[in-house]
């Protein structure tokens, strides 16, 4: 397999073309931005803890029955990957009232909400990704009603999924943001949809369950410190990391070597 040409560019990840058909590159930087932008940084070593992370609980989630992009880890910062035609919807699933939540309906944060709330957010860098109803994606022709019931059905799946194996290593899944995308099955001649994009620290809030620290990106909105620690502390809960190794010794040219453990 050959990396091609830079398809996509976006805040976080690039996306190349191959030589193979249907499969492209989906490479992890280490920008980290948040409120649409306005706060950018580089941190290093965020793309590697995430594109093994997420290879991680996406491979689990296969396990699972849900169907992913993710084929598989190619390197330290690139997998290979189903190319999928994404719908241009964020999915926010929510479980403990945090971020946008407490601030447009002033709940307070930490309040556990009695059922999953399932949000949605029109993905545009130029609107701040507003929040929208199912009408609004019915209406738009952005998916429709059997593709958002099916996301629904999947996203209850997943954030329960995730929520075990977060539960099962001392961390609490508060909220996370997922994407789906459309891949056409020629022999069935349908659009199928499967989950796409990452799933890390980056997408998720995870509060440690004995000491509530935060373990993800607000590190980094809320100006915390830590963030490379915190989600190092992830990748090690979930057993994919070497408890000897520290990200920060690591060298992240072309040359490095570090050895995820294989699970
Ligand atoms: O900011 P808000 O509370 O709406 O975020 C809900 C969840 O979605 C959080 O876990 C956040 O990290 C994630 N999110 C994301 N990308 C965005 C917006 C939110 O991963 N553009």
């Amino acid at each position: 397999m050959n990396k091609g040409k830079k398809l996509y560019e976006g805040k976080a990840k690039i996306i190349y073309s191959t030589n193979e058909k249907g499969l492209v590159v989906q490479h992890f930087k280490d920008d980290a931005t948040a409120f649409n932008a306005v706060k950018k940084a580089n941190i290093e070593g965020k793309g590697v803890l995430n594109n093994r992370i997420s290879e991680y609980l996406l491979n689990s989630l296969g396990q699972c029955g849900i169907p992913t992009h993710f084929v598989k880890r190619l390197n330290m910062r690139e997998q290979l990957i189903k190319y999928a035609e994404i719908i241009p919807i964020e999915f926010v699933v929510r479980n403990i009232a945090a971020g946008s939540l407490t601030e447009r309906l002033g709940i307070s944060e930490g309040t556990i909400l009695e059922r999953p709330l399932l949000e949605y957010y029109y993905k545009s860098d130029e609107l701040g990704d507003p929040m929208v109803s199912k009408e609004h994606i019915y209406t738009f022709e952005w998916a429709d009603r059997s593709e958002v019931e099916r996301i629904d059905q999947m996203s209850i799946r997943i954030n329960d999924i995730l929520q075990g194996i977060f539960r099962g290593v001392g961390i609490q899944l508060v909220d996370f943001k997922i994407e789906f995308g459309k891949i056409w099955n020629k022999e069935k001649e349908i659009n199928e949809i499967v989950l796409a994009d990452e799933i890390s620290p980056d997408t998720c809030r995870l509060w440690d369950i004995k000491t509530e620290k935060k373990l993800d990106k607000d590190r980094f909105r809320k100006d915390l410190g830590g963030i490379i620690e915190a989600y190092q502390e992830v990748a090690r809960k979930l057993n994919i990391m070497p408890e000897e190794t520290n990200i920060s010794e690591v060298n992240f040219g072309k040359t490095t070597s570090l050895k995820f453990k294989k699970k």
